[in-house]
């Protein structure tokens, strides 16, 4: 339980629209979850950057895992400075410019400076950059084939392919199925481009969550009996490019950060699993 204000303080620090577009019903219950140490302060879309920061306290705190991954980044961050920055970009498919490499992710610019520093046009999760250091510090630099593989086929795959179903196929799945207007927004906000790779999907999308590691999304609507389905297929070169375990935190990040804007532009009710 957060105590440094109570609810009442904190519903003052809200609009009071009742928009709902933290997911609460009203400000007042949205107060009362920010109080128990439910939600943050900054589930609030409405709030501006002044208040959150004056009131970082009613963060709920990091849980083991966050920890754990703050830490992780933190190290690879570390790790930066050993690098040879310019050779990194002409391996990752970026641009060193001004001591920062620049790589597109989504087709937003996410940069790291010779001191491990971050700057990104997105709100990135740790599920995200910790990847996209691990693809600036190791990625083999290989140019993606067109040779397309589910996650359960990439080598060391099998064995956590149950789990990237449920944290990212499963996810987006539900947020396309329930909301797919938004969803063809979000996909046009990460500069997808729709493709007709032989998936057999309705329809099938292609995005690149860093400049040499393509991946499709492959949907079928359903269908009188039969469920809909969503797969995501990468190239081959992921293996060498990222790497299974980087493959799966980035899948896992991009299904969160899709739920969180599906949370954040208005879909009412949606909570994300
Ligand atoms: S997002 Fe939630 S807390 Fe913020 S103004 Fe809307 S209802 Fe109130």
């Amino acid at each position: 339980m957060n105590n440094t204000l109570n609810p009442m303080q904190i519903y003052n620090l809200l609009e009071k629209s009742n928009c709902r577009e933290c997911g609460e019903h009203t400000c007042m219950a949205f107060a009362a979850a920010v109080f128990k140490g439910q939600k943050s302060l900054s589930a609030c879309p409405r709030i501006d950057e002044n208040t959150l920061q004056q009131h970082s306290s009613l963060e709920p705190a990091m849980t083991g895992t966050e920890k754990n991954m703050q830490q992780a980044m933190q190290s690879l961050q570390q790790q930066i400075p050993e690098i040879d920055l310019t050779e990194a970009a002409w391996r990752t498919g970026g641009i060193f410019e001004n001591k920062k490499l620049t790589l597109q992710i989504m087709g937003k610019n996410f940069s790291v400076d010779t001191n491990g520093g971050l700057d990104s046009e997105i709100h990135v999760n740790p599920w995200i950059s910790i990847p996209v250091l691990q693809y600036i510090l190791h990625g083999k630099g290989k140019e993606p084939t067109g040779n397309w593989a589910p996650f359960k086929e990439l080598p060391n795959g099998r064995p956590r392919a149950a789990l990237f179903e449920q944290r990212c196929e499963k996810p987006l799945k539900r947020v396309a199925d329930n909301y797919p207007d938004l969803f063809y927004d979000i996909l046009d906000l990460f500069d997808a481009t729709e493709v007709d790779k032989g998936f057999r999907a309705d329809v099938s999308f292609l995005l690149y969550p860093l400049p040499r590691l393509p991946m499709i999304i492959a949907w079928w609507y359903p269908a009188e009996d039969l469920e809909s389905a969503l797969h995501i297929f990468f190239d081959e070169t992921a293996k060498d490019n990222l790497g299974v375990d980087g493959v799966f935190s980035l899948g896992t990040g991009l299904a969160m950060m899709v739920e969180k804007l599906a949370l954040r532009h208005g879909v009412k009710g949606f909570v994300p699993l």
